[in-house]
C-alpha cells in the first residue's frame, strides 16, 4: 500500500462517516479497517433495533465531559443539525422522522440495518475499500507518515490515521477500549473513563417486585449548589432500575462511586405534583389512600409506596395521621431511590471520559501531538444524553476527520 493512503480505523457509526467523507474530499485511497466481519454493530441494536439517527433539537449543554465544554460545542457545531439531516434524507435516501413525544428522529422504515447499509454502500460508492475481519494490534508514527500493525502480523503504512475505534460500551460490538490504550501509549491524556448512560442495580434488589412497571418521571441529582435532572421514563428492572430517566442522570451516580467514593443521592419526583398538591388531595379525600395515590401511579407503585411510608391499605385520607401524611408526600416528591450500583459497560450505550479534547484540533480533530491522526467518536472524551445526540456527536466529529484526513489538512 502506497504512503498517501488514508487508513480509517473502525468501521462504526464515526468511521462510516469518516470514511465516506475521506474518500469524498481525496484523491487518496482511503482504507476502513474493522475488527468485525460486518461492522456497524452499535447502530444495528441502537434504538432498539430502530436507530434513533438523530435528536430534533441540539443540545449541547446537555452533553457531558471532563474537558473544555467550550471546545465540546465548536466540535459539535462543525457540522449543524439540519445539515446532517439533509445528509441522511439527501444523500443516503433515508427519510427521517420526527417521534412527537420524544423528539427522536428515526428512519421512516424503523429499520437500524437500512441504516447500516446505506452508510457501507456510500463508503463503497465514493470508492473507500472496506476490510472486515481485520483487527489493527498496533499503531505509531513511521517515517513521515503511519505504520500499523494488524493482529495477523501484517503491517500497513498510512498518510494519515483515523482513530474511530469506540469506547468501552457493550464490547460484544467490537469495542473494548484498545483506542484508549493506543492513545495513552501515543503520549495523550485521556480522561478516566466509566460506564454511562446505563442501567442502576440496587444490592439487595428492594424493589423487584416491580419489576417491568414503568412511568414517566423528574429524577434529580443534587450535588452542592448544583444539581442534574433528568425528565423522561422510569422502568424497574429485577437488578434495578433502567429507562431513559435513570441512564441520562447514571453518570452522576457511576461517577460519585468511581472518583469521590461516595454514593450520590438520586431523588424521584413520581408525578408533576409538588408537596402542597399532594397534601391537598389527600385531606380532601374520602376514600383508602392507596386508591387516591393509584389515580396517579401505576397500582403496584401506590401500594409500595404507601407501604414503604406506614400507611395501611385500609387508612383514608383525610384521616391519615400528619407525620404519615407528610411522610407519604415525601416519598411522593422526593423519593431517594436506593440504588449501590450499575451495569457497566455490558449495557452502556456509550463511553464517558476518554481522549482530552484540548489535545485535538477542534475543526479537524487532529491530534496536538501527532500529526497525521485524527480522533472521533466516542474514543473522544464526549457523550451526551438519550434521543439521538451521541450518533449527532458521532456523525459530526467523523465528518470532521474524514474531510480534514481526506484532504491532507492540517489545523
Ligand atoms: C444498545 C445501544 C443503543 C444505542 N442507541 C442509540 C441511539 O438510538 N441513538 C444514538 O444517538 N446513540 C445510540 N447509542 C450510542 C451510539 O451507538 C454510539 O455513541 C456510537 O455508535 C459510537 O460510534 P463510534 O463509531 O465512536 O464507536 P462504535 O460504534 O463502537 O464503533 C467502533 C468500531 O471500531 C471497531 N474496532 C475497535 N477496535 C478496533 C481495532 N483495533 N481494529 C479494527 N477495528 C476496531 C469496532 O469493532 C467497532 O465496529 C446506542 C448504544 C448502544 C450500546
Amino acid at each position: 500500500m502506497s504512503d498517501q493512503s488514508i487508513v480509517v480505523i473502525g468501521a462504526g457509526a464515526s468511521g462510516l462517516m469518516a470514511a465516506i467523507w475521506a474518500s469524498g474530499a481525496a484523491g487518496r485511497r482511503v482504507v476502513l479497517l474493522e475488527g468485525t466481519r460486518d461492522g456497524g454493530r452499535k447502530i444495528l441494536i441502537s434504538g432498539g433495533g430502530r436507530c434513533n439517527v438523530l435528536p430534533s433539537a441540539s443540545a449541547p449543554e446537555r452533553f457531558v465531559t471532563e474537558s473544555s465544554p467550550h471546545t465540546l460545542r465548536h466540535i459539535l457545531r462543525a457540522w449543524p443539525l439540519d445539515e446532517q439531516v439533509r445528509f441522511f434524507e439527501e444523500d443516503l435516501g433515508l427519510r427521517l422522522v420526527l417521534e412527537p413525544e420524544t423528539g427522536k428522529l428515526f428512519p421512516e422504515g424503523n429499520k437500524a440495518s437500512e441504516v447500516r447499509e446505506r452508510l457501507l454502500s456510500l463508503a463503497r460508492l465514493r470508492g473507500a475499500e472496506l476490510r472486515f475481519g481485520v483487527r489493527v494490534a498496533d499503531l505509531g508514527p513511521s517515517g513521515s507518515g503511519w505504520g500499523l500493525v494488524l493482529a495477523d502480523g501484517s503491517e500497513m503504512s498510512a498518510a494519515r490515521v483515523v482513530l474511530a475505534s469506540g469506547g468501552l460500551s457493550v464490547p460484544a460490538t467490537g469495542s473494548d477500549g484498545w483506542g484508549f490504550e493506543i492513545a495513552r501509549r501515543l503520549g495523550h491524556t485521556v480522561r478516566r473513563t466509566y460506564p454511562a448512560l446505563t442501567p442502576l442495580t440496587a444490592e439487595p434488589a428492594v424493589h423487584a417486585h416491580l419489576a417491568g412497571v414503568s412511568l414517566p418521571v423528574t429524577l434529580e441529582a443534587p450535588a452542592g449548589k448544583r444539581k442534574t435532572v433528568a425528565h423522561g421514563g422510569f422502568l424497574f428492572t429485577h437488578k434495578g432500575y433502567s429507562g431513559p430517566a435513570v441512564l441520562d442522570i447514571s453518570h452522576t451516580a457511576v461517577r460519585s462511586l468511581l472518583h469521590v467514593g461516595a454514593r450520590q443521592e438520586i431523588y424521584v419526583r413520581w408525578t408533576d405534583l409538588d408537596g402542597p398538591s399532594w397534601e391537598g388531595q389527600i385531606l380532601r379525600h374520602r376514600g383508602p389512600i392507596e386508591g387516591l395515590i393509584a389515580r396517579h401511579l401505576p397500582t403496584r407503585l401506590a401500594e409500595t409506596l404507601c407501604r414503604e411510608a406506614g400507611v395501611g391499605p385500609e387508612v383514608v385520607g383525610a384521616q391519615l395521621r400528619r407525620d404519615l401524611r407528610l411522610r407519604l408526600v415525601g416519598l411522593l416528591t422526593r423519593y431517594p431511590l436506593p440504588w449501590t450500583g450499575d451495569e457497566g459497560y455490558a449495557k452502556a450505550e456509550v463511553t464517558g471520559g476518554g481522549v482530552d479534547l484540548a489535545e485535538v484540533h477542534p475543526r479537524t480533530l487532529e491530534s496536538r501531538i501527532h500529526p497525521g491522526l485524527h480522533f472521533c467518536g466516542e474514543v473522544l472524551d464526549a457523550f451526551g444524553p438519550i434521543g439521538g445526540h451521541n450518533f449527532q456527536w458521532a456523525w459530526a466529529t467523523g465528518r470532521s476527520a474524514g474531510l480534514a484526513a481526506g484532504t491532507g489538512e492540517s489545523a
